[in-house]
């Protein structure tokens, strides 16, 4: 049998047919910054390196969405697209121009779900910068699909597995979507694995926003340990969750650490707050982590304000495989295409124990342990 020792990677071209021409973000309308070269870029990067194998995912039903989601969420996600091309306003994209805000029905109870299509986007949405196009249902069911298959790919005994995917997902809640996120494969993963381990799961969530959608998910779970170390929500979306004072709810309390940094956040004091993560995860003894892994963090990203260069990557990976832990990888944010790759392949080399790439290339100094 011939051995394999690469590192597995989960990917799908059909990511593809979720491409939305435009975003509304800070009042502007944009061409999107969540766009398919984000993965391409990845994808070319590893294709070129031996270390990585491509495979595509399986595939695992609805029965494990459905243990994350919202029945209501997933209902609209599935028909939204036919439903507005029957009955909605003729746009090539679904945008809520209604939200379901808190203060408009404080001291009246809930709502019910309305049945209009505006008035349903605003009713599962939570912003303007998440729209459905005709592949967006298929697309992010294909990306969960990859998750699991990564998932199920540790518990067959590899060391890691990476899903490579798009749209992200760690900003999806229980019941609403938003942050360019549809459903969270992120906690589709989480949950199939607490489910087939019977044991305690991390989430390792490294992306420069905070995973809002996988918090609340496990928010009062004691067996699901979700850390993240972000931007401070008080200057950057997701704006209204993310705080070091968000520690976890009953049962989970304490299961939930969050790092807010501050704009201009560089190498060093990331690796410190990385090192005070991975000691909280090592002292849950968790079966598996999750790493939510974004790039978003990168010095050159056009959303992000931190200061992150290339070598780090390769140290925060390394770190985070000395954990010694199985790893599902999946990809979240990062909107600088023309680094992605190289910064991706460095993370997934220090977190195989593979040596940096980027020092026989272009001669950046390695940043030592
Ligand atoms: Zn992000």
């Amino acid at each position: 049998m011939e051995q394999v020792d690469s590192m597995r990677v989960v990917y799908s071209p059909r990511h593809h047919l979720h491409d939305p021409d435009f975003e509304v973000t800070g009042g502007r309308r944009i061409a999107g910054y969540e766009v398919a070269a984000r993965v391409e870029s990845i994808r070319h990067a590893l294709e070129s390196d031996p270390d990585f194998s491509f495979e595509a995912p399986g595939t695992f039903g609805i029965g494990p969405i459905r243990a994350v989601h919202d029945a209501g969420l997933i209902a609209y996600l599935e028909s939204a697209w036919q439903d507005w091309r029957a009955r909605g306003t003729g746009a090539s994209a679904i945008m809520p121009d209604a939200f379901l805000h808190p203060g408009a029905r404080a001291g009246m109870g809930d709502a019910p779900a309305p049945s209009s299509p505006c008035g349903q986007a605003g009713y599962y949405c939570f912003d303007t910068a998440t729209p459905i196009v005709p592949g967006t249902y298929e697309v992010t069911r294909v990306a969960c699909d990859a998750a699991l298959t990564a998932a199920d790919g540790v518990l067959s005994g590899e060391r890691s597995v990476y899903a490579l995917t798009r749209p992200p997902g760690h900003h999806s809640a229980r019941a609403v979507f938003g942050g360019y996120c549809y459903l969270n494969q992120a906690a589709v993963a989480v949950e199939w694995l607490a489910g087939r381990t019977h044991d305690r799961i991390a989430v390792l969530d490294v992306d420069y926003h905070h995973g809002n959608g996988t918090q609340q998910i496990f928010y009062d779970r004691e067996d699901v340990l979700y850390t993240s170390i972000h931007a401070d929500p008080s200057r950057t979306f997701p704006y209204f969750a993310g705080h070091a004072s968000e520690t976890g709810a009953g049962a989970g309390t304490g299961t939930t650490f969050n790092q807010p940094m501050p704009a201009g956040t560089n190498d060093a004091q990331y690796l410190e707050a990385i090192e005070r993560t991975l000691t909280r995860i090592e002292a849950f003894r968790p079966a598996v982590v999750v790493v939510s892994l974004g790039f978003d963090t990168y010095g050159q990203d056009p959303i992000g304000d931190f200061a992150l260069t290339t070598p780090v990557y390769h140290e925060i990976g390394r770190r985070a495989g000395a954990l010694d832990l199985p790893l599902v990888i999946i990809q979240e944010g990062g909107y600088d295409v023309a680094n992605l790759g190289r910064n991706a392949r460095e993370w997934l080399r220090g977190s195989a124990g593979l040596a940096p790439a980027f020092a026989a290339e272009d001669g950046v100094k390695a940043i030592g342990s």
